[in-house]
């Protein structure tokens, strides 16, 4: 396969879409990323990386980072997290409370904000400083060691964090929280805030398209576990959308508010697609049809 020629196809087919959408707005400091960012990259199972566009420009990973705190954490510890979040799709908002109080403070999944707040909190717990943990991981897994926090970022997320430290009061008033609210928060606002490229995040999922395995040949996870990660993120990873998203792309893949799109195809590559106009849903418009483009071009979906 000539990956360099399919991302450059798949580029040219989704540029037209890119400036479609909005781009996220509900902090000032991302309202200020031009709309027509696009980039796309893929690394395959050897590490090898192909890119087109704007693919090594950083961006807010936002939400993809909820994929790589949990795996962190079933790195550590086997299977306790699955009582304190379940994994099923939840048809709400991703920062819904509704649901939360039917279900005693159990949030459906660890991709939604009130699961990865579950998330951070263990991360917290087993390494005592959860985002300093994921932004390590982060650079070592992308072999980019000036990954960092955008402070603008992170500083914005707290002052309009409201909502999500409702959400964590509101399960620690279940008590499925162990850390102090203050703190689950502010590890969250800065895991959402780390800066990255599409080249830095489809190298740095490739444990997911390799069972488990890490760049550097040594296990990270179990490979049920990656298959786990994998199954979850297809039916919860882009929003309240991943029905849809299945159905378009069939791909497991996490995405975020900045624009960014990660992508599995187990067992043979990870993409990251960029494009900071959102539909109405929060995932990238152009960006889900660059994945979209790709699968149909390649054959390559998990289906
Ligand atoms: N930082 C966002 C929030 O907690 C999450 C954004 C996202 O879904 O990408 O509201």
């Amino acid at each position: 396969m000539d990956y360099q020629a399919v991302l450059e196809e798949v580029a040219d087919r989704a540029r037209p879409l890119v400036r479609q959408g909005r781009v996220a707005d509900y902090i000032p400091a991302l309202e200020r990323v031009s709309p027509d960012r696009f980039g796309i990259a893929l690394t395959d199972i050897h590490g090898e990386t192909y890119g087109v566009g704007d693919w090594e420009v950083p961006f807010s990973v936002q939400s993809i980072s909820k994929a790589f705190s949990l795996a962190l954490v079933l790195a550590q510890e086997d299977q306790s997290i699955w009582k304190r979040v379940g994994r099923e799709p939840s048809g709400t908002p991703f920062n819904s409370l509704v649901q939360l109080e039917w279900e005693q403070g159990i949030p459906r999944n660890p991709f939604l904000n009130s699961g990865a707040l579950v998330v951070t909190d263990r991360l917290q717990t087993l390494t005592g400083d959860a985002s300093t943990a994921l932004l390590d991981f982060m650079r070592e897994e992308s072999g980019n060691p000036e990954l960092s926090f955008d402070q603008a970022v992170a500083g914005s997320e707290a002052e309009h964090g409201n909502r999500n430290a409702a959400l964590a009061h509101f399960m620690a008033s279940f008590g499925n929280l162990e850390n102090p609210v203050p703190s689950v928060i502010e590890h969250y606002f800065w895991q959402c805030s780390i800066e990255m490229s599409c080249r830095d995040l489809a190298t740095a999922g490739g444990f997911l398209a390799r069972h488990g395995l890490r760049a550097d040949g040594t296990r990270l996870l179990h490979a049920r576990d990656a298959k786990r990660m994998n199954a979850v993120m297809l039916t919860c990873g882009t929003y309240d959308a991943a029905g849809e998203f299945a159905y378009r792309v069939g791909l497991p893949a996490k995405s975020g508010v900045g624009g960014g799109i990660v992508a599995v195809v187990p067992g043979r590559c990870t993409l990251c697609v960029w494009s900071p106009g959102l539909d109405a849903r929060g995932n990238s418009v152009a960006g889900a049809a660059a994945l979209d483009h790709f699968t149909t071009l390649t054959g390559w979906s998990v289906f």
